[in-house]
């Protein structure tokens, strides 16, 4: 569905990438792993149209897309959700799913049909949040992973991005985004997880991939969907 092929950056002196090829397709979890620098932000940078690269390219379905942009990663379907979130602390669950739609100008009758499309949304993803209402700052912080990776959905992605999406967070948070993760598998996402954490890679990917010295240094399939054990 889409795939980095043979992907270079260099910042200065550093070879943030040599050559990396990653495949992702429909209804699949792959886990980008490597050790610090191994170039794993720089590669979701480049899919994501934040950091151009100076050899290789990005494939949609086989053909060369431009991604110079990250309005260009929205319009092949690439959503990402950074480490930081960028969730509008004050603004409640509906705020931050349609985070800049002009929400003051909604007629009651709008704000009626979003807050319900919000609920869909959540529900559908068996994400459960007693008060949409509050501030997401009031939230626990498996709540607001799972915020923002709803908000990831709202442009009907094909492809979602999770960078660490489980790093600050508890066992049973953790367990409540893993369950997440699954979901978007099922929905027929492609997903990329960057993660540190081996037991919840293991846990969710149906694939890993692992970077060295911005190098692919092999790929091993994992049994994400059978159950944890
Ligand atoms: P990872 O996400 O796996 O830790 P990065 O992609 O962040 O790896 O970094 C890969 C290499 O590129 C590292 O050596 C890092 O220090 C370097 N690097 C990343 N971003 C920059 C930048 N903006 N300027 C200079 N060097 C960078
Ligand atoms: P991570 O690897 O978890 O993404 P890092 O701490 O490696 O986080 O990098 C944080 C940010 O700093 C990234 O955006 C990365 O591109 C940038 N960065 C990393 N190394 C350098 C560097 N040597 N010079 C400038 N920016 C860098």
């Amino acid at each position: 569905m889409l795939s980095a092929v043979a992907v270079s950056k260099r910042y200065n002196a550093v070879q943030a990438l040599d050559g990396v090829s990653l495949d992702l397709r429909a209804g699949e979890v792959v886990a980008l792993v490597g050790d610090n620098g191994a170039g794993k932000s720089t590669l979701v940078k480049v899919i994501s149209g934040v950091v151009a690269p100076d050899e290789g390219r990005i494939e949609r379905d086989g053909h060369p897309v431009r991604v110079n942009h990250p309005q260009d990663a929205q319009r092949i379907g690439v959503s990402t959700v950074h480490q930081d979130l960028a969730l509008c602390e004050n603004l409640d669950v509906v705020g931050n799913l349609f985070l800049g739609a002009e929400r003051h100008r909604w007629s009651l009758l709008r704000h009626i049909r979003m807050e319900r499309t919000a609920r869909d949304l959540l529900s559908s993803l068996d994400v459960r949040i007693r008060d949409i209402g509050v501030p997401v700052a009031m939230l626990s912080g498996g709540q607001r992973q799972s915020v923002a990776i709803a908000r990831a959905l709202i442009g009907d992605p094909s492809v979602v991005i999770l960078d660490e999406p489980t790093a600050a967070l508890g066992v049973e948070q953790t367990a409540q985004v893993l369950a997440l993760i699954r979901r978007l598998r099922e929905r027929g996402l492609a997903v990329l997880l960057i993660s540190h954490n081996l037991a919840d890679v293991r846990a969710v990917s149906d694939r890993i991939v692992v970077l060295r010295l911005g190098r692919n240094a092999g790929e091993f399939p994992t049994e994400g969907t059978a159950p944890e054990t």
